[in-house]
């Protein structure tokens, strides 16, 4: 049985807003090297000293490492979305073919009869 079109907006829905949480995140832990960051470059402006426990460059380092699935997370989530949860194509039981825009219950290339349920009539819908 093809799930219906309903079910598949709400699973793509469900793994986009997924897929959002996921890069928030990648952002939220990001953001305890950018913390500690923000505390050295102010502590520095006012005289004192921030104990450098990882250095400036490990720092960045970590924020890059951390942003950057997150960007592409929050970038790339309708591509993702789409790609994880696909439209379904009926196809042939039997030899896999796409039994779209189909003039008869016959598989044009294995020539198995199809259940009415799974064949696309190929009547033109532009009225
Ligand atoms: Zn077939």
């Amino acid at each position: 049985m093809m799930p219906d079109m309903a079910s598949i907006i709400r699973k793509r829905y469900r793994v986009r807003r997924r897929l959002l949480y996921w890069s928030i995140g990648f952002f939220l832990v990001a953001t305890m090297p950018m913390a500690n960051l923000l505390f050295e470059v102010v502590f520095r402006l006012i005289g004192g000293e921030w104990p450098d426990w990882y250095g400036v460059e490990t720092t960045f380092r970590w924020v890059t490492v951390l942003c950057t699935p997150g960007v592409l997370l929050l970038l790339s989530r309708s591509l993702l979305t789409r790609w994880l949860v696909p439209l379904p194509v009926p196809r042939c039981p039997r030899c896999g073919y796409e039994v779209v825009r189909l003039e008869s219950n016959q598989c044009p290339e294995c020539g198995l009869r199809l259940p009415e349920a799974l064949v696309e009539r190929g009547e033109d819908d532009c009225q």
